[in-house]
């Protein structure tokens, strides 16, 4: 083993140092926000590696998202002269398609199966139910679609489900279609990848054993939000986890138990103590030192945090002095909100107020949904603000670049009935709604794919529907011996896509987008190196053992390259084409790089997809009742602590500053709401904030004067425990500063209701006759009410 003084240990605290060094066996590093937690990981797979413990094959690192796991590639490359390409470092669902793209066979897939994304997910449930008669009044096709997710996350197959009743027996049928159709197109969802690798790294000795030898160490960022499955994934991966003799791998998770953000889709905080106790772990270590923020951004997030009682308990603490405050500033509208913003980070990029200008890309927007970015994103762009948003719509989930890739995979995959119907009638070709009806009646008796069911049909929509299916395989055809960017370029043109959207009044920029789908497919041939970026790693002993003989002949190769890459099938030489390969790509990738790739931008995205990440200069938008602790969340105290935990992953992520903001009325989904400040504000320090606004202006500034506040523990009726009682919403009125809407309600008043009695006003919707009210009457509960039939007296 190399020294202990050795360059890559010395940026790190003693803690930290005695995580990277330990020995090969089990650990757990539970630790706060911003204590290097990812550092240590990174540092631990370098430590690894230099010191001869490992090879580069031997090494499997997995996180929650693509730029986590770039990021992962990028420090590791800086501190050793690896080709990270080559390992299996990735997230759950991107090492799963490699895993299954490697085995296809043993997997019972065909070699260029494709993936689902959520949306094509939904339409394929919906076209289903349709198909079957189902109702969607009782079976919502969200709901159906959050049920197979959740039975995959569960690991159960239709025939594992139990059955209580009529209901369930009618979705675990549903399931069954599914599961049915996804295997005839020879497609699978995310859900899918990892139970399928799951199922078969259990049900494949061979495979099992060659896997177990391969991955010495396995390591695990961002553990807390793991669900039931993932976690099983790791397990079958780690072997015997309490194995003495060595044949167990050294499974190293990190994770901080108040960053659980995921719970809603089934992550289990659990698994952290089931790990240590099912893993004997030996090593437990705690990181409090915090590298990354000033002590008022810090004690603000403590503060937050200490409101939550389902903790493991730990706390932060830093050398660094308070910083500068944080600044709460309150808006009139999101629209005044967002104008501030982008005045506030101009001042910022110039370097007004601070000791230097900061980079764009050094200032993050985060917002609790996406629904609130478009306001943003409009102030931005009027002031010529170059930005750049992660998550939302990804760039492959845009409706033109769905269509073409439809009209790709179909290119692929004749059978896929998802991208038929995408693109069967778009653009326009004169094949209504009955005759695709009528087509899938006729697939569905030959128990047969759409494009085959064609030949079938008769009269002018037999002709029309011919005309399309004789396209796509004349476009087959005539793509055989093309470069990637010659297929996209020659189906952009073909399918009359470009064409059609030239007609359209915003068609440029989807033009545009389309456009960028050749780069796309440009760089991911040239820079993502699909299949040319082999790398030299050492021999792979792992290949010579004898576990490895007479397996499925798609072994991973060590020498392998770009994470895209398959290998070809020993037996017939077939290989995933670049198409194939590229489609991939597409739904496991978010082409967030795509748009304005190269500028200096400010970053917007959601808290959710913020986590791990860090910036200068962090701005928190929108936090109001409702909205930050979203509305659904705050019917149950579970609920409320992971938003809280939310909160605490926002707070986190700002190294010198820090701002957080609110509006007393927002449009959103098409309604204006009138709004409180959310309640995590009386959970911060006075001492570490700043009121660029005169705090609580505006607030109770109704002519009815104004109720406690929501929802206090007076009026929740055994609602919600609140941490803090609210006192500053009891301000003193100040004159209405604009036209109050004509019901002259306000959330947080108090009001008389003929039948429910006394109840507050929790939020407002809507104008004119549209306009209705949520309102807490403490004993018949929580009640939206149309303002233009219900007679509501305001109390005094
Ligand atoms: P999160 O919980 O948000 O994912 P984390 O625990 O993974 O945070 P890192 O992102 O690894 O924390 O580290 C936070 C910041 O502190 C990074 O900028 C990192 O480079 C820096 N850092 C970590 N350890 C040290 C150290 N010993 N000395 C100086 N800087 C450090
Ligand atoms: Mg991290």
């Amino acid at each position: 083993l190399q020294a202990a003084d050795s360059p890559l240990l010395q940026h790190l605290n003693p803690e930290q140092r005695a995580a990277v060094t330990l020995p090969n066996e089990h650990a757990l590093i539970l630790a706060g926000a911003g204590s290097g937690k990812t550092r240590v990981l990174t540092t631990r797979i370098a430590w690894l590696l230099s010191t001869g413990q490992v090879s580069p094959g031997g090494v499997m690192a997995v996180t929650f998202t693509n730029k986590a796991a770039k990021e992962m590639m990028t420090r590791l490359s800086a501190m050793l002269p690896v080709n990270v390409r080559g390992m299996w470092i990735g997230t759950f669902h991107g090492l799963c398609n490699r895993f299954l793209r490697a085995h296809y066979k043993l997997a019972n897939l065909p070699q260029s199966f494709q993936i689902l994304d959520t949306q094509d997910q939904l339409s394929a449930i919906k076209r289903l139910m349709k198909q079957h008669n189902v109702d969607e009044e009782r079976f919502p096709a969200k709901e159906t679609q959050w049920f197979i997710a959740g039975c995959k996350e569960d690991g159960l197959r239709p025939g594992d489900v139990e059955v209580r009743s009529e209901e369930d027996r009618r979705k675990v049928e549903i399931y069954q279609l599914y599961e049915e159709q996804c295997q005839r197109e020879g497609v699978v969802d995310f859900g899918e990848l990892m139970l399928r690798s799951y199922e078969l790294m259990r049900d494949n000795g061979p495979i099992r054993e060659h896997y177990q030898r391969r991955f010495r160490h396995i390591l695990i960022d961002e553990f807390q939000d793991t669900n039931r499955l993932q976690y099983a994934w790791i397990k079958m991966f780690a072997g015997d986890p309490t194995g003495t003799s060595g044949s167990s791998n050294a499974v190293f998770a990190v994770g901080d138990d108040d960053q659980s953000i995921y719970a809603f889709r089934g992550a289990r905080v659990g698994n952290m103590a089931d790990f240590v106790r099912e893993f004997q772990v030996a090593h437990q270590i705690k990181l409090e030192q915090n590298y990354r923020s000033y002590s008022n951004i810090l004690d603000s997030a403590n503060a937050l945090i200490s409101h939550n009682r389902t903790r493991l308990g730990k706390n932060l603490r830093t050398d660094q002095g308070p910083g500068e405050p944080v600044r709460v500033y309150e808006a009139p509208t999101d629209l005044a909100e967002a104008q501030w913003m982008v005045e506030e980070l101009r001042h910022l990029v110039r370097g007004e107020g601070t000791s230097e200008g900061i980079p764009r890309h050094e200032i993050a927007i985060l917002y609790r949904s996406n629904a609130q970015s478009r306001v943003i994103e409009t102030a931005l762009f009027n002031a010529a603000v170059p930005y750049r948003v992660y998550g939302g719509l990804r760039f492959f989930e845009r409706a033109e670049i769905k269509h073409a890739l439809a009209y790709l995979r179909l290119l692929e995959n004749p059978q896929d009935d998802t991208s038929f119907l995408r693109v069967v009638n778009f653009p326009p070709r004169g094949i209504g709604a009955r005759s695709v009806e009528q087509l899938q009646d006729a697939a569905r008796a030959a128990r047969c794919s759409l494009h085959d069911a064609v030949s079938a049909t008769t009269g002018k929509a037999g002709a029309n529907l011919g005309a399309f299916v004789a396209k796509i395989d004349v476009l087959r055809e005539q793509t055989q011996n093309l470069s990637l960017r010659e297929i996209i370029d020659l189906v952009l043109q073909h399918s009359g896509l470009v064409e059609h959207y030239k007609t359209e009044r915003e068609g440029a920029d989807r033009i545009e987008n389309l456009e960028e789908l050749v780069n796309a497919a440009e760089s991911f041939v040239t820079q993502e190196g699909f299949g040319r970026d082999a790398v030299a790693l050492p021999v792979d002993e792992l290949r010579q053992s004898p576990a490895s003989q007479g397996l499925d002949a798609n072994l991973p190769q060590l020498n392998e390259p770009a994470p895209d890459y398959v290998p070809p099938d020993a037996e017939t030489g077939e290989t995933l084409s670049p198409l194939a390969a590229f489609l991939t790509h597409a739904a496991l990738e978010s082409g967030d790089n795509q748009a304005q790739a190269g500028q200096d931008a400010v970053q917007l995205m959601t808290v959710h997809s913020a986590k791990g990440l860090e910036f200068d200069c962090v701005f928190v938008s929108g936090l109001e009742e409702g909205l930050f602790p979203s509305e659904r969340s705050m019917s149950d105290y579970e609920g409320l602590e992971e938003e809280r935990r939310l909160m605490y992953v926002a707070i986190t992520r700002a190294r010198k500053r820090l701002y957080l903001s609110y509006s007393q009325t927002r449009l959103l989904h098409g309604q204006t709401r009138y709004n409180i400040k959310s309640r995590f504000f009386d959970e911060l320090p006075e001492h570490a904030l700043k009121w660029l606004t005169p705090k609580n202006q505006n607030f109770g500034g109704s002519a009815f004067g104004f109720g406690s506040g929501y929802p206090s523990t007076r009026h929740a009726g055994g609602g919600l425990p609140r941490d803090l009682a609210p006192g500053h919403f009891a301000s003193p009125p100040v004159p209405a500063q604009k036209a109050a809407p004509s019901h002259g309600l306000r959330s947080g008043m108090q009001v008389f209701h003929a039948k429910f009695g006394e109840g507050t006003v929790l939020m407002l919707e809507g104008s004119g006759d549209d306009a209705r009210a949520q309102i807490n009457f403490p004993r018949h509960g929580i009640k939206w009410l149309a303002l233009s039939v219900a007679k509501l007296t305001p109390v005094a």
